[in-house]
């Protein structure tokens, strides 16, 4: 696997971001920030559900006031998000660890002076987020809704921000489409060394948005480029918590849970291995530490998987063998062979 590209680490509240820090996993809420209870709520819901920081929408002052309440309610750290208003990221940075910004719709740079200025005061991050979307106007007629025009608005707002001095940066490039998507990141991870947010946006329900992102998000984790991410889902705040570590664990930037080898099942079949793997995956899903387990319809491939496994089941017919690194530790009955599987897991785990 290709290394990480090396980057500059900055913090978005404690949490590190960039550099050798994990690859961290965000969302964000779709409540009226307004509301503060229910913005409250859905922030908690993302933190029980494992995202690392969380970004609330700011789309009128009442929304920015609110910010301080929340904060005061929360303990992951907070993004506020920036459209069109600047004056929503002066009054947000007073509470916030990180602003991001759509360069592409925030006006003249002056107004990008201003945001600088306060995130600079108050020691926070900026996050310049180009939406493929949204381009800045010069960047638009001359690229169209290219990768290059994504590109080419990153690198002009980032030498802007250089030029004040600030540093405390990291970067997206998000477009609806993965593949424009994919390039604006490639193309720009060559030239610089700012941490990359990764996400595709926009992208749909929750298999599309899936597919989606494990397409975009995995070709550039395995390129070695992304620091943080968000998985965007029309759906479930948990779902997107849940695809992201999904996708950090299968590009193998994540070394953490059960790793399920399970055969598609075909003519072969002896036993309901359907049931199986769900009864199983249920059962050792709270497992943290990172193992390898396989369970194999019939024999075809069961032995050689199995050696590659921490733990295996082979079945057969009415009966199978329970594999602990290759080796048969047990012949039983299809009924018993998944209670003595989790329990050679929860064993091996445990040593
Ligand atoms: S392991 Fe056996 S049942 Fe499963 S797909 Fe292969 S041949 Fe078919």
């Amino acid at each position: 696997m290709k290394e990480r590209y090396p980057t500059k680490k900055i913090f978005v509240g404690d949490v590190a971001v960039g550099g050798d820090a994990p690859i961290s996993i965000q969302s964000m809420t779709f409540s009226e920030t307004s509301d503060v209870d229910a913005t409250v709520e859905q922030i908690n819901r993302l933190h029980f559900a494992g995202a690392d920081m969380v970004r609330v929408a700011v789309p009128d002052m009442e929304s920015a006031k609110a910010l301080k309440d929340i904060k005061e309610r929360i303990s992951l750290p907070l993004i506020a998000d920036i459209h069109f208003n600047y004056r929503l990221a002066l009054e947000a940075s007073k509470w916030v660890d990180c602003i991001r910004f759509n360069p592409g719709n925030i006006g003249e740079k002056g107004r990008i002076r201003e945001i600088v200025k306060a995130c600079r005061e108050r020691d926070i991050p900026i996050r310049i987020g180009v939406n493929g979307g949204s381009l800045e106007r010069e960047f638009e007629n001359r690229y169209g809704a290219t990768a290059e025009g994504m590109v080419a608005s990153a690198e002009y707002n980032i030498k802007f921000l250089e030029d004040l001095d600030f540093t405390d940066i990291k970067v997206s490039l998000k477009a609806s489409d993965v593949d424009r998507t994919v390039d604006a990141y490639r193309m720009l991870r060559e030239r610089n060394s700012y941490p990359f947010h990764l996400g595709v946006t926009e992208a749909g329900t929750l298999f599309h948005a899936t597919i989606k992102s494990s397409i975009g998000l995995g070709s550039l984790l395995l390129d070695g480029i992304g620091d943080t991410m968000r998985v965007s889902i029309t759906g479930e705040l948990e779902d997107e918590i849940k695809v992201a570590k999904a996708i950090l664990k299968d590009s193998g930037r994540v070394k953490e849970g059960v790793n399920i080898i399970s055969c598609p099942t075909c003519g072969r079949i002896e036993a309901d291995l359907v049931k199986a793997v769900a009864d199983v995956e249920k059962r050792i899903a709270h497992i943290k530490k990172p193992i390898d387990v396989s369970i194999m319809g019939c024999a075809v491939n069961a032995i050689g998987e199995a050696k590659h496994a921490d733990v295996a089941i082979a079945f057969g017919k009415g009966s199978g063998l329970v594999m602990v690194r290759g080796e048969v530790v047990a012949k039983l009955a299809e009924e018993d062979l998944v209670d003595r599987f989790v329990a050679e897991v929860e064993n091996f785990v445990n040593v």
